[in-house]
């Protein structure tokens, strides 16, 4: 995980906490603005008390986040339930509702990765929904405090309406890009491996899948290598696991280079590799690959604090024939890495 992610517990949170505050603290300076222009004192007032409340808010959103959110939601909640009571049903403020209810989902998501418990969406959402439906017997049996033109009461619906479509499309802008952007990392984490980006086991699986690899009469012509670093496990043991992890990233670094249309490369598990190559005589670009993969190797020299390292490898190579599965060209190469393991490793073994 990248360094600048590491003290961040939501980074949702981190990211757009003062801009929802902010946003917030805007809406409420321009309701303060048209109340004390209608006259509506207690929503002025009220006003006033939600302006001290996101400007408060502002100093909890790094170190007290569910705080600064919670107060956010029942400031909104209020805020409804008091300006129905004062201008009546028709200026549509207890629209706000909506927002309330889908934020508190996102919010949950933002708080807790594993589900919603974080935020308690759920009983926030049903109890938002339940003033919303109080307000409406409060408008159905109480006359507004003040009276507002319905020229103004137009004015106030537009201006809620709007506040509530900008809030609403914001907040599913940024969770949904958030939620797909980590879709596909877990996509790609699945098929990739994290230390040497070459695509790993899983992936190889699809390839097989996808050409037909286990289906002797649909299966391309291939061959395929398995490279094995030499005495990895003394690498290991005298470096320590660190520098094992740098060779590995060095070999993936170079098999990458490999990669293309016809040529996979990947890390099948531990210090293995493979390679396979499609299309045009598959089995001599195979061979070739691999002996300057083992040639490139053999003549590298690692530089690490205070001391260098060198290291080989060991391929076995083959090629499918007619009627073998991936399994069994798989076997006849694993048989080759054994015999180059054998007879003196640092070597390609082809029959
Ligand atoms: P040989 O020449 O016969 O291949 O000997 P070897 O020591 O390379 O083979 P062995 O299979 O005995 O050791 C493989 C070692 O690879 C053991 C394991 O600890 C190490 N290893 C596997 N995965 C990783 C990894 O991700 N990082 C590091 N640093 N080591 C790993
Ligand atoms: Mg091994
Ligand atoms: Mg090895």
């Amino acid at each position: 995980m990248s360094e600048t992610n590491q003290g961040h517990k939501y980074p949702i949170i981190e990211r757009w906490g003062d801009a929802l505050n902010s946003a917030l603290l805007g809406i409420h300076i321009t309701y303060f603005i048209i109340f004390m222009a209608m006259g509506i004192k207690i929503m002025m007032f009220f006003n006033i008390f939600s302006m001290a409340i996101y400007a408060i808010a502002y100093m909890f959103y790094a170190q007290k986040p569910l705080l600064a959110i919670s107060a956010t939601f029942i400031e909104v909640l209020i805020h409804y339930m008091i300006a129905v009571q004062c201008v009546g049903w028709g200026a549509g403020f207890q629209n706000y509702c909506f927002a309330n209810v889908v934020i508190c989902f996102y919010v949950g998501y933002a708080f807790n990765k594993d589900g919603i418990a974080g935020f308690h969406a759920i009983p926030v959402s049903i109890v938002s929904s339940a003033c919303f439906f109080i307000c409406w017997l409060e408008a159905r049996f109480h006359e507004p405090i003040y009276f507002v033109r319905p020229r103004d009461i137009e004015l106030l619906r537009l201006m809620n309406d709007t506040f509530i479509l900008v809030i609403l499309i914001s907040f599913s802008y940024v969770f949904t890009n958030r939620i797909l952007t980590e879709r596909r990392k877990l996509t790609r984490n699945a098929k990739y491996d994290e230390l040497t980006h070459l695509p790993n086991r899983h992936y190889v699986d699809s390839i097989r899948k996808r050409r037909n690899l286990n289906d002797p009469d649909r299966s391309p012509e291939y061959a395929i290598a398995i490279i094995d670093i030499d005495n990895f496990k003394t690498v290991n043991d005298t470096y320590g696991h660190d520098i094992g992890d740098d060779v590995l990233a060095e070999l993936g670094a170079l098999l990458l280079q490999y990669k293309n249309d016809n040529t996979v490369t990947a890390r099948w598990g531990g210090e293995e590799f493979l390679v396979i190559c499609f299309g045009d005589s598959p089995k001599d670009r195979l061979i070739d690959i691999c002996e300057e993969i083992r040639k490139t190797v053999e003549a590298k020299t690692m530089y690490f604090d205070g001391f260098s390292l060198k290291f080989t490898i060991s391929v076995g190579a083959a090629s499918k024939d007619a009627n073998e599965v991936f399994e069994d060209t798989f076997k006849k190469a694993d048989q080759n890495l054994y015999e180059a393991k054998g007879t003196g490793k640092n070597k390609v073994v082809y029959k």
